[in-house]
This record gives structure tokens, C-alpha cells and sequence, in this order.
């Protein structure tokens, strides 16, 4: 960032700030870490799941530590959060109200009125004593006013009925779709997949779903687009503790191609009970305060297979009782994962335009949306999330903001990246 120069009127960067976020939401960065071990490579993840049914589940738990071995010495991406694309898009607003004499930038806020940031809680049915404990699950999210979505897995778990699929719909609660069959080999060869994806796609409509998750989180995102899904869930913000590592370093939904992926941004609860040995909600506290930071969303999978005991149940309760909280403090909106992403489309659609002295936003939902405004605090960039009411517009009629502040909320390439230069209409 030594080398931006910042003129007014125009913001000049020797490198291209979208192809960088690009490399960290496609995990570009990760090269060949990903199978840097025998225990964590693709044929060790083969062997595994073909020797899984017939293996206890402490010889399971033993053999999935090793393979996480050295897990606190990855440098990157940051944990338990990582928020590097967050950075770079404050580090480029933060040069571009720089750029004008620190005048105010206005954008759309967020999320939906005065919200601050966004929490889901999902939660993967993996096998059929999870199943069988899902109606007493959506109790217990009911008690503390919380929907959820579960994710079923259509082929080999477990039985799956329509009514048993409209149970949980009927009751406000979302279904979608997870994996095939859960076997680890969803993404073992291109052709696999694609076949696999015709099946996935054919549940999604039966289920009458719009979201998809893959089994224990495995990815290829350049195959995606074979999914006919709205959103995905499988991506993970740092995965120190999953089978494959990497991470999106981003804790706010971003689309690829036409799905919209709401990142996994907080530890699974698996990983917190049997790889931390933890049953506080110490480390998903200090998640939801380092994403609530940077306003973004604090996603939740939570097992109904591993929550039938109490003592794990007890921790998940007091995390629901802790999200309840913060909503009731106006500090986050809790929804489905179908409404965030309904949202987070309907915002990627609005537009911010002058009308007359005033901001005001055209498009879809527009009566939730909100007008925010980027200020500069000294040398730090900080959101008026306040979002009062404004006279007048602040930018001059012919001022240039040399930022694409989309960029907030929606990857959309632009011509000349080494100059970037946004007519203000473009705000949004
Ligand atoms: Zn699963």
C-alpha cells in the first residue's frame, strides 16, 4: 500500500485490489498446502471414509487429531476470524475519503434496518440419531425465538419422508440440502462430481430447497456452477480445524458466479467439543465480537447428533441465549439462511441515487435498506452506522470517489484497476 498514490479527484494503485480479495474468497492463495501431509491428503481422506463404519468413535476422534497436528502454526488465515477482505476494502475506502479531503463517502448499509451485523444458525443432520432429535432441536431454537435451517442428506444416512421434510418447514424452519451420501468423495474427480451434482440438484427441487452444504466442508468452488442452488454454505473463513484446509478470510457473503456463498465463519461445534475439548462459549464469543466488528455475518453449524447429550446441549443453549441477546440489543439480526440471502441479492440490486439534495436508495426491499456513511476518524476508517438522517448529501455534484464502493458487498471487476475512477451515481 506504500506505493498507492492518492491525488485528488483519483486513487492510483500498482496492483489490482479485486484480483486480491478474488485470491482469498477462491482460496487461490493455498497452492498445494491443502495436501501438504499424508494424514490430511487425499488418499489418507479415501482410506478413512472406506475404514470409517468400521471404526470406533474414539479410534475416529484420535485419528482425525492427528491429522489436524500442528494446527495452531498456520499462519494464515488469521484465527479464529480472518478478516483480511474486510482490510482491504477499508484500507481502499479509507484512501479514497483521503482522496477527498475526507469527505464522507455514503453507501448502503449492510444489512436490513439498523442492524448491525447478521447471525444464522444451521445445523447438518449427519446421521439417524440426529435425525430423530430434530423436532426436540427446533424446541429448543423456538424457546429462545431463534429459526434455523437443517441440512438433510438425501442418499445412505438415514430415511428421509416428506412429511418428515414438511415437519420442519411447517414450523418456520428451513431445509436444505447436504452432500449426497457424506462419503468425502463428493469432490474426488471433476466427472464424480458432476454426476453427483444431476442427484444433488434433483433433491434440492424435492426438497424444495434453496441452499446446499458439502460434507465436512470440502470444496472446489471452480466446479460450483454446477450446483442449481441460490447459496452455498460450504466455505469456510479459517479452516484450521476442517479436513481441508484454507479459508475465504472474509466474514461477508460473496457470490461466485450465480450462487451466493454465505461462508461458515465460526468453529463447528464438532471441533469445539472433541478437538478443543471445549463446552464454553469462550471462542464463539470471541468470533461473534471480532465479525460483529466488522459488521458481518456469524454463521453457526451446530449438530443435532452431537447436542443429544446434555452437557453439549447446555453449551449450545447458552450460545442461543447469548444470540438472543444480542438481537434484543439490536445488535444483530438472527434469520434463515434463505433470507439473508434473499437480502443480500435484493441489496447487490439497489443503487444509490441523488435526488434532488438528498441520497436515496432505488431497488428491490428498498424500504429496509439503509443509507451509512464511511468517515474518517483521525487516521481510521469507521462506518456512522447511525445512519441519521441527512439534509444534504455531502460529495460535491462532481466529485469522483476512485472506489467502487459495490465493492462493499458484491465482486464486480472493473476496466481499468490501476485507475480506478466511479462516477458517484455508482454508489451503492
Ligand atoms: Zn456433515
Amino acid at each position: 500500500m506504500k506505493d498507492a498514490v492518492v491525488e485528488r479527484g483519483a486513487l492510483r494503485l500498482p496492483f489490482d485490489p479485486d484480483q486480491v480479495v478474488d485470491n482469498l474468497r477462491f482460496e487461490r492463495y493455498c497452492g498445494s498446502s491443502r495436501t501438504d501431509s499424508f494424514l490430511s491428503g487425499a488418499l489418507a481422506n479415501k482410506l478413512y471414509y472406506l475404514a470409517r463404519p468400521f471404526l470406533g468413535v474414539s479410534v475416529r476422534r484420535h485419528l482425525q487429531k492427528l491429522r489436524l497436528a500442528g494446527w495452531q502454526s498456520i499462519p494464515f488465515p488469521h484465527w479464529p476470524v480472518d478478516r483480511t477482505v474486510e482490510q482491504v476494502h477499508e484500507t481502499m475506502l479509507r484512501l479514497c475519503v483521503q482522496a477527498h479531503d475526507g469527505e464522507e463517502v455514503p453507501f448502503i448499509w449492510f444489512w436490513p434496518e439498523r442492524f448491525l451485523s447478521c447471525a444464522i444458525v444451521t445445523h447438518d443432520v449427519e446421521a439417524v440419531e440426529g435425525r430423530d432429535f430434530c423436532p426436540a432441536l427446533m424446541d429448543i431454537d423456538e424457546s429462545f425465538g431463534i429459526k434455523s435451517s437443517f441440512q438433510l442428506i438425501p442418499e445412505q444416512r438415514y430415511a428421509l419422508s416428506l412429511s418428515f421434510i414438511e415437519s420442519i418447514r411447517s414450523r418456520g424452519f428451513e431445509v436444505n440440502v447436504h452432500d449426497l451420501n457424506h462419503d468425502g468423495r463428493l469432490f474426488a474427480s471433476e466427472a464424480n462430481f458432476r454426476d453427483r451434482a444431476g442427484r444433488i440438484n434433483q433433491y434440492g427441487r424435492a426438497f424444495g430447497a434453496h441452499g446446499f452444504r458439502s460434507g465436512a466442508l470440502y470444496r472446489n468452488l471452480a466446479w460450483c456452477g454446477a450446483l442449481e442452488f441460490s447459496y452455498d454454505m460450504s466455505v469456510p473463513n479459517a479452516a484450521h480445524l476442517d479436513p481441508q484446509r484454507g479459508g475465504c478470510c472474509t466474514v461477508m457473503p460473496y457470490f461466485i458466479g450465480k450462487i451466493l456463498e454465505l461462508p461458515v465463519t465460526t468453529t463447528q461445534d464438532y471441533s469445539l467439543f472433541y478437538i478443543l475439548n471445549q463446552y464454553s462459549i469462550h471462542l464463539w464469543k470471541s468470533q461473534i465480537a471480532e465479525i460483529m466488528e466488522k459488521h458481518g455475518l456469524a454463521s453457526f453449524i451446530v449438530h443435532p447428533d452431537y447436542i443429544v447429550e446434555s452437557r453439549t446441549r447446555d453449551t449450545y443453549k447458552s450460545l442461543l441465549a447469548y444470540l438472543a441477546e444480542l438481537r434484543s440489543e439490536g445488535k444483530i439480526w438472527i434469520a434463515l439462511p434463505r433470507e439473508v440471502n434473499e437480502w443480500w441479492r435484493a441489496r447487490s440490486q439497489m443503487k444509490l441515487v441523488r435526488q434532488g439534495n438528498n441520497w436515496v436508495i432505488e431497488g428491490p426491499e428498498k424500504d429496509k435498506a439503509r443509507i451509512a456513511y464511511a468517515v474518517l476518524d483521525g487516521d481510521r476508517l469507521t462506518y456512522e452506522p447511525s445512519l441519521k438522517y441527512r439534509e444534504r448529501p455531502r460529495l460535491r455534484e462532481d466529485s469522483d470517489l476512485g472506489y467502487d464502493i459495490k465493492a462493499l458487498e458484491t465482486h464486480r471487476p472493473r476496466s481499468n484497476p490501476a485507475q480506478m475512477r466511479s462516477a458517484p451515481q455508482m454508489i451503492s
